[in-house]
């Protein structure tokens, strides 16, 4: 029996009524890349933007290991104790490769999956990373017109996801490890210098005082980058993630960061920016999706790559050509 898809009108009353299935209905559209489901999700998130916007945006990144979901857990079961509700979201690239993301997954976060404040949901599946961003981007509306006052989304990768999350997100901590140097934890100066926040995790035991030798470390070397345009100065801190310690004063500092942005009008002028730029964005990645998803430009471009390979045209002369097509 085939069941009557919800229409936008009932998604959106669901969602703004905090409503979980609706809100994952709604999720499914924006993940879908059926384009009927597409021009319904494109409604319902701009009959949600009213809602959206009145959250926190928090970007996670670290390496595999470094205790990402670990941090998540604790700290989405102590913002929820506060009364937040939170989301938990995820960018991987790799997800539609490796068939199921390592990231966001529910598995990984026991605690917080039962908790009726928060609200898990695995990377979309895309072919690009600009497509999983886009998703991911948009799902961020649709949360925070659910109600999720926190929405952090989790990343890893050698920069390029990073730099992705990093554009959606008002505050970026960066999770490291006392004693392993930045290559061996894959960690690029770029990123360094995105984070608001170092936190190293997994200060506890005998990791204690390499921790703290670490902090010191990582404040000097903050210190020798330009202020950033927030104005605000990127602190470092300690936690243990599975002690569950050292995360309320995560928590704090983001309240700060908040308290300090709004009043010099950062906060709002970075995200016009973001959007701006997300804008944009989605204009380069339709203009190259309908460019390489046309039939003529597959067989042009085929030839047209024999004719450089065989040293009968160049590639400028190729590629005006095609884009004239
Ligand atoms: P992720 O890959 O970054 O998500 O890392 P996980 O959260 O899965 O953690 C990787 C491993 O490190 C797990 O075995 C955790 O139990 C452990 N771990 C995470 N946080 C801490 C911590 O604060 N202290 C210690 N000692 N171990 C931790």
């Amino acid at each position: 029996k085939r069941k009557v898809q919800p229409s936008v009108a009932e998604l959106v009353s669901g969602i703004t009524s905090e409503n979980i299935t609706s809100l994952s209905r709604a999720i499914t559209f924006v993940e879908s890349t059926n384009p009927s489901h597409s021009k319904k999700a494109n409604a319902i998130i701009t009959e949600c933007l009213p809602f959206a916007n009145k959250s926190i945006r928090i970007g996670i990144t670290g390496v595999p290991g470094v205790g990402k979901s670990t941090f998540i857990e604790a700290f989405g079961i102590h913002l929820t104790s506060l009364g937040h509700k939170v989301a938990v979201l995820a960018v991987d690239p790799s997800s539609s490769l490796s068939k199921g993301s390592i990231l966001g997954d529910k598995t990984r976060m026991e605690d917080l999956v039962r908790n009726s404040k928060a609200f898990i949901r695995p990377s979309p599946s895309g072919t690009s990373l600009g497509g999983v961003a886009r998703k991911t981007r948009e799902t961020i509306i649709l949360c925070e017109a659910a109600g999720f006052d926190t929405i952090i989304i989790e990343t890893v990768g050698v920069g390029q996801s990073e730099t992705a999350v990093h554009s959606m997100v008002d505050f970026f901590l960066l999770l490291k490890l006392a004693g392993a140097g930045d290559e061996l934890q894959g960690i690029k100066r770029g990123i360094i210098e995105m984070a608001d926040a170092i936190v190293i995790n997994k200060a506890d035991g005998e990791n204690i005082k390499a921790a703290k030798s670490a902090k010191v470390e990582f404040n000097r070397a903050l210190h020798l980058y330009p202020q950033k345009a927030s104005q605000w100065s990127p602190k470092v801190s300690l936690c243990s993630a599975l002690k569950r310690e050292g995360i309320s004063e995560v928590w704090v500092m983001i309240q700060e960061y908040t308290e300090t942005t709004k009043a010099n009008h950062y906060f709002t002028s970075h995200r016009n920016n973001q959007n701006k730029f997300w804008l944009l964005q989605t204009i380069e990645d339709r203009l190259k999706s309908n460019f390489y998803n046309s039939a003529e430009i597959k067989t042009a471009l085929q030839n047209q790559i024999e004719l450089v390979e065989t040293g009968k045209t160049t590639p400028f002369a190729a590629a005006e050509y095609l884009l004239s097509l």
